[in-house]
């Protein structure tokens, strides 16, 4: 899809949902091979822009048409596979998907994504857990794809299982203002509070976008002590919208970058656009109170502890070697190296990545 999808469609009004529909094309042509391949590009990619860990938001489960593989997990195997064979950490997201949205049955193209029932899942998630359980490399997570994708019904469960066995627990949360509209439609209540009531938020919680939020939404998530996962990359390729950083850093939520699309791969770009979208948002500068020495630390740390911990893992394993001599560092005065490697820098930066991770010692940099 890259390049492509930044062409016109043949229809006006290109936005996320054309955009989505292309993407649904790609997921109805891919096979066990291909899903393989694919992600072991997407893998290198990122391990030669300096990132050691991966959290896989896995959503193409089934054959086209929805019927399982004889090997159920058979593609989310070949993710993790594709993972191990860059080098990377992976924590698979296993992703719970039933529906188009309130009312509507699964569309064809997202038969690959569906289960019929919560057991589906769970039978999935225990045998890639079992598989995995002695592979430190590996994380096993859960994730319902969204309060539209998937009936409120089956929240409670999914999280009692994620609880019980100590799981990541990721969704997208109001990334578009349809997603909140049809909620509140369906049930009375905005997603955040629909998640609160349902009792899914804690601290293993990641709300994947946050885009649409109000205040009083990023003050359940804080006082939960959850994660939101902003990709500012793939929104604003999208036009979803800017989110609410200064709320969410307000109500003491943790944040943490996603490259999501991989409409570009650099998590330099995605750290620094957490607070330059800001700026643009707000007509400000340093728009935030770093609790970090400084906002580029603070950045630092989001994206990779902060990283590492919603997908799973205790901490940003290894470490990333710079070139300090590249031109775009070559003068910066040494007390200012990772603002200027933060604010400026990019995956031309990385000398060694095999085993290197965006952890906080940039300033090691040769
Ligand atoms: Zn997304």
């Amino acid at each position: 899809m890259r390049g492509r999808a930044q062409r016109r469609g043949p229809d006006a009004g290109d936005d996320f949902w054309s955009w989505r529909g292309q993407m649904y094309e790609v997921a109805r042509s891919l096979t066990p091979e291909s899903i393989r391949a694919i992600s072991r590009v997407a893998f290198r990619e990122l391990r030669l822009a300096g990132v050691r860990t991966v959290g896989e938001f896995h959503y193409v489960h089934h054959q086209p048409g929805g019927a399982p593989y004889a090997q159920r997990t058979l593609l989310a195997d070949a993710v993790i596979q594709a993972a191990k064979d860059e080098g990377l950490r992976i924590a698979l997201l296993r992703v719970a998907y039933h529906r188009a949205g309130p009312g509507r049955p699964a569309e064809p193209d997202q038969l690959r994504f569906c289960d019929p029932s919560v057991d589906d899942v769970l039978r999935d998630v225990d045998a890639l857990r079992t598989r995995y359980a002695d592979d430190p490399d590996v994380r096993i997570g859960l994730a319902p794809h969204s309060v539209r994708a998937v009936p409120p019904s089956w929240l409670a469960e999914l999280h009692d299982y994620a609880r019980a066995h100590a799981l990541p627990f990721h969704m997208h949360v109001a990334e578009q203002e349809r997603e909140v509209l049809e909620c509140v439609t369906e049930t009375g209540q905005r997603p955040v509070e629909l998640l609160a009531d349902r009792g899914v938020l804690d601290a293993r919680f990641v709300a994947v976008h946050a885009t649409q939020l109000l205040p009083h939404e990023a003050k359940l998530l804080g006082a939960a002590e959850a994660f939101a996962c902003i990709c500012p990359t793939t929104e604003r390729d999208l036009g979803d919208g800017l989110p609410d950083l200064t709320a969410l850093r307000d109500a003491g939520v943790r944040l943490c970058t996603g490259i999501d699309s991989h409409v570009v791969t650099d998590p330099f770009e995605e750290l620094r656009a957490l607070e330059t979208h800001e700026r643009l948002r707000t007509h400000r500068r340093v728009t935030f109170q770093p609790i970090a020495e400084s906002p580029s630390a603070q950045l630092w740390r989001e994206g990779s502890t902060l990283g590492a911990l919603a997908c799973g893992f205790a901490d940003a394993a290894g470490e990333v070697v710079l070139d300090r001599a590249h031109p775009s560092l070559a003068l910066v005065e040494e007390p200012y190296l990772l603002d200027a490697i933060v604010f400026g820098g990019g995956p031309g930066l990385v000398l060694a990545s095999s085993s290197g991770s965006l952890t906080a010692h940039a300033q090691r940099a040769t």
